[in-house]
């Protein structure tokens, strides 16, 4: 392949080993903007503001990601559902933001099929013209239009489905994404237009002078470190997603709640179990729709949506919350029935949606909304994964429009994200990779993840020791359980929960992050303790 060095996006390495560094820099001058929050929104809104060259910091209390950015269903959805509630703007905006995506991470928007069973002509009749609107409405390309097919051809295409049960199917083309690796690479690419970035570094408290919020008193969370400093900036975004509220009662202490929190869970099992073709949605046993997704060798099944009081990185997962989706299932799927025995691993998440009495959790609105508070923090809530960077772009509008600059926005549709900058097919890259001895399975992963900066990294060799030592040099990884759970994706997408990767994905990150043989174990135990709660919570079941 020509030139393989190019491909390698060069500035955007993220490395936040050096904590007195990171937490003298936070302290030493006054920021344009600082963004307390690096989920999706947050790192959206830190590479908008620093490509328009507004000197920009950006905090987490934990990772990138660590809250719902890495706990979603995964999809870059046109927002299809959203037609039949009337919200015309948000199916708008998604189809447009669906194709930048595109473009500017191919690897992080693999097109596939979505199929919906349809149990009449009539309901066949009834998605077509749903289709032909959101088509024409999102100017969706010829190529990626809908078709129909009849129970004989889904039949043939998915066999998997329960004989007789359905007249056709309608079809159309979403894209699977990977959440945590989405928001990581714009936080990189932040960095790469110069903004700050520091990890494990939550906001206590905010400075308010003459009323007005000028910075944030912000304190180590990473166990084994207390450092301590104040930031201060002259616009101050509050992106803590289901921690919305929670930041905004530091400036206001009676500010009214705004968020209403609602709960999904997934699970995953393994594709031989249920060895699925395409992206499949069908209504649940309450008419709900739900789905079921292949990624590599698993397959995940998602998703509930019920009302959650507080915010939490790891929502309680309950007995009702799986047989919601088993029985789902069972009541689609032509195979031995699934049991908990058969789940590999799972996940929750909460949605910070903003409230709306009097309504189900899926008919809240998926809207998002920009709050200042009496301090002037703008405060953003809602939205999708989806739609994150026409939402940054308003949002930083605002913040310069608050510095007194004429709003100027960024090209971020122009710039491709870390691992973005494909000179080959999606194809070839898995191509390529197998011709240094990566399997089909790990050739697929790591172009997946990793994109076009796959062909540098696993060039002499793949695996936990490669992965973890680029999670700390390149991807700002300071824990195992970063690398675990949201760089390498393992904990939910490897044989035996990625367990088998901990010990060599350690022994590298030790060397980097100088942590003693004690502090190896206790970052593996940490691990190995998520895994077996998991392992509890489906035994006892
Ligand atoms: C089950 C489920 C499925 C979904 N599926 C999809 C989908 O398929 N497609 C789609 O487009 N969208 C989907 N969404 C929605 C999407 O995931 C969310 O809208 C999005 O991830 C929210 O991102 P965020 O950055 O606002 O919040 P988060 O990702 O939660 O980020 C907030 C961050 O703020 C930090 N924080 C909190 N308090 C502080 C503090 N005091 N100081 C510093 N940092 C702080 C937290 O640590 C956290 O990292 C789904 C959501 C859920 C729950």
């Amino acid at each position: 392949m020509a030139n393989k060095e190019k491909l390698m996006t060069r500035g955007t390495a993220l490395n936040l080993t050096d904590r007195q560094q990171s937490f003298a820099d936070l302290g030493a001058e006054t920021f344009d903007v600082l963004i307390i929050g690096a989920g999706i929104t947050g790192c959206g809104i830190a590479r908008d503001a620093a490509m328009r060259g507004l000197r920009t910091v950006l905090i987490d209390a934990g990772d990138i990601a660590a809250g719902t950015s890495s706990r979603s269903s995964k999809l870059i959805h046109g927002g299809l559902r959203y037609l039949a509630q009337g919200q015309v703007g948000i199916v708008r905006e998604a189809a447009i933001e669906r194709r930048t995506l595109r473009r500017i991470a191919p690897h992080l928007s693999l097109t596939n099929s979505m199929v919906i069973p349809t149990s009449s002509k009539k309901a066949t009749t009834g998605f077509r013209a749903v289709m032909w609107t959101f088509e024409k409405l999102s100017k969706v390309d010829k190529s990626e239009r809908h078709v129909v097919w009849d129970s004989k051809q889904l039949q043939t295409e998915e066999p998997l489905l329960i004989k007789g049960k359905h007249a056709g199917a309608v079809v159309y083309p979403e894209y699977l994404t990977d959440d945590s690796r989405l928001t990581l690479a714009n936080a990189r690419s932040a960095v790469g237009h110069g903004a700050l970035v520091v990890t494990y570094a939550a906001a206590r408290k905010l400075i308010m002078e003459d009323g007005a919020a000028t910075g944030a008193e912000i304190c180590s969370t990473l166990p084994g470190h207390n450092q301590q400093t104040m930031v201060r900036a002259k616009t101050i975004v509050n992106a803590a997603g289901p921690w919305l509220d929670v930041v905004r009662q530091l400036e206001d202490q009676n500010a009214k709640k705004k968020l209403q929190l609602t709960k999904g869970i997934h699970l995953v099992f393994p594709y031989k179990r249920l060895p699925v073709q395409h992206t499949i949605i069908w209504n649940a046993i309450d008419g709900r729709s739900i789905f079921a997704v292949r990624r590599g060798e698993f397959v995940y099944i998602g998703t509930t949506d019920t009302f959650y009081a507080e915010p939490e990185y790891r929502p309680e997962i309950t007995r009702e919350d799986i047989d919601y989706l088993l029985d789902s299932a069972n009541q689609i799927f032509d195979v031995e029935p699934l049991t908990t025995k058969d789940v590999v691993s799972l996940w929750s998440g909460l949605r910070p949606l903003l409230g709306d009495e009097g309504k189900s959790p899926s008919e809240i609105s998926r809207r998002n909304e920009v709050l200042t508070g009496p301090g002037g923090v703008k405060a953003i809530a809602g939205g999708k994964l989806t739609s994150y960077r026409s939402m940054a772009s308003r949002l930083v509008d605002l913040c310069e429009k608050q510095l007194g600059r004429k709003p100027c926005p960024a090209p971020t549709e122009k710039e491709t994200l870390p691992g973005g900058g494909f000179e080959i097919s999606f194809a070839e890259l898995i191509a390529e990779l197998e011709s240094f001895g990566l399997s089909q399975v790990e050739a697929e992963r790591a172009a997946r993840l990793y994109g076009s900066e796959a062909l540098e990294l696993f060039a002499k060799g793949c695996g936990p020791a490669v992965e973890a030592a680029f999670a700390v040099t390149h991807e700002g990884a300071l824990t195992l359980e970063d690398y675990w759970i949201r760089r390498s994706t393992r904990a939910c997408f490897d044989d035996n929960g990625g367990l088998d990767a901990l010990e060599p994905a350690a022994e590298v990150m030790a060397a980097l992050l100088g942590w003693t043989d004690e502090e190896r174990k206790r970052q593996i135990e940490t691990c190995r303790q998520q895994r077996e709660q998991d392992l509890e919570l489906l035994k006892t079941l």
